[in-house]
């Protein structure tokens, strides 16, 4: 499982290849363009499937997840969840959305949240990768009581909190998954220019983001490695090997807590 077979040229830390009408060809492409692409699902009775697709893979790894803007109709797949969890190294899409049209499921969310949360710390070794939209601080709590850095590490995708919780995430050990939407958002490029070197990885969370209008693919972080690069005033050859090998001390912090 470690990424020393071949070595990833690129990040894609957060995709959901399976949403796209063609998720095999995408894997291929993955593999060929050497790019380590996180595999993210929403609900777990999408967890077979990706597995199954992604098992001979050399650089798309699948995270086992229950969207937070699911939780309303799907609360009930968290035994699913708890099902697969042993089997799955990598979990997500999970966390917590307070935006309006999903408010109202937020006590939901909150539970769902723990859960996965305290199975995640009993099992130990496991790298989550978390949607906290309107919500990080109350994320970071349920991280702090439910799921303590020796217990896991954390992603925190499409990070748009304040300065002061994007300290205390860092603080707690805390990833940050940047992608081309973020950085096209002023506040959000100030933020992203200020977050630790050594915590920054790359995403494209597609096909909720897209590019030349058209779903984004995993090789187009290449454009956000070159944007990063210039925004932090960095060769870009030196922010693509940084962020691979982020990702390798990631993958290392994860399993020395297992
Ligand atoms: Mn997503």
């Amino acid at each position: 499982m470690k990424y020393t077979a071949e070595q990833p040229h690129l990040v894609d830390f957060h995709c959901h290849l399976d949403l796209y009408p063609d998720h095999e060809a995408l894997i291929a492409e993955c593999d060929q363009a050497c790019v380590a692409t996180l595999a993210v699902t929403t609900t777990p009775k999408a967890w077979p499937r990706n597995r199954d697709l992604a098992q001979t893979s050399t650089h798309v790894r699948v995270a086992l997840g229950l969207h937070p803007q699911l939780v309303a109709a799907r609360e009930s797949e968290m035994l699913l969840f708890e099902r697969y969890l042993p089997e799955a190294r990598y979990v997500g899409e999970v966390g917590l959305d307070a935006s309006p049209r999903y408010f109202r499921s937020f006590e939901a969310q909150e539970r769902v949240f723990s859960r996965v949360l305290a199975a995640c710390a009993e099992q130990g070794g496991k790298i989550l990768t978390v949607h906290s939209v309107r919500a990080v601080s109350k994320v970071l709590n349920h991280l702090d009581r439910g799921l303590p850095p020796p217990r896991g590490q954390v992603i925190l995708h499409w990070f748009t909190g304040t300065a002061a919780e994007a300290r205390r995430a860092a603080e707690r050990g805390c990833y940050f998954s940047i992608n081309s939407q973020m950085l096209r958002v002023p506040r959000h490029r100030q933020l992203v220019s200020c977050l630790p070197a050594d915590r920054l990885l790359t995403e494209t969370d597609g096909p909720f983001v897209q590019a030349k209008g058209r779903p984004i693919r995993p090789s187009a972080v290449a454009d956000t490695v070159t944007e990063l690069a210039s925004l932090r005033d960095e060769p870009v050859d030196v922010m693509a090997t940084r962020i691979v090998s982020n990702l390798h001390a990631l993958v290392a912090s994860a399993a020395s807590g297992r």
